[in-house]
């Protein structure tokens, strides 16, 4: 559920992300909560602050005035925090769900982080021919998207070239 708006700093709204994501993003620093649900709190170990409906980032980042996010291997891996999309743990190859052996793109609805392991047994197979279901489907995320999993993910390092980086 993407329930939280997130703006940049200078007001401009930006995109959705889910409550988790704003939470992190907050304890992180690398944002405010502008408008919190009244009366609700998020309370964990040494946490303790207001469900964020609004959050604004702290640095204002610049996001191109671009439809859609270019493809990449690391952008898949990004956008999927690095889980495998076949048993969750963590990813660090990127698999085709419809193999490139019977036609398959380097598009981001047709490629997910995938662990060596599952990328290896699945092979030149659909899920389907092979049993092993996606446990989430791929999407396209829009440059904005992107920019904020990446530095939810405190992985400024890993941000993919083509996103901006914070002014
Ligand atoms: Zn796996």
């Amino acid at each position: 559920m993407r329930d939280t708006l997130v703006l940049n700093a200078s007001f401009e709204p930006l995109s959705t992300v889910t409550l988790n994501r704003a939470v992190v993003l907050v304890l992180q620093d690398k944002a405010v909560v502008e408008q919190a649900h009244p009366g609700l709190r998020v309370r964990a170990a040494a946490v303790d602050i207001p469900v964020p409906r609004v959050i604004r980032l702290c640095r204002y980042v610049r996001v191109p005035f671009r439809r859609q996010a270019p493809w990449s291997r690391r952008g898949v891996l990004i956008r999927d925090q690095h889980r495998c999309a076949y048993c969750g743990r963590r990813a660090s190859t990127v698999d085709h769900v419809v193999p490139r052996a019977q036609g398959g793109q380097d598009t981001w609805l047709n490629t997910v982080a995938s662990c060596a392991e599952d990328n290896h047994r699945k092979a030149a197979r659909t899920p389907e021919q092979a049993g092993m279901p996606l446990l989430r489907k791929p999407f396209i995320p829009t440059p904005a998207d992107a920019m904020l999993l990446a530095l939810g993910a405190g992985e400024r390092h890993a941000l993919p070239d083509w996103l901006p980086q914070t002014a």
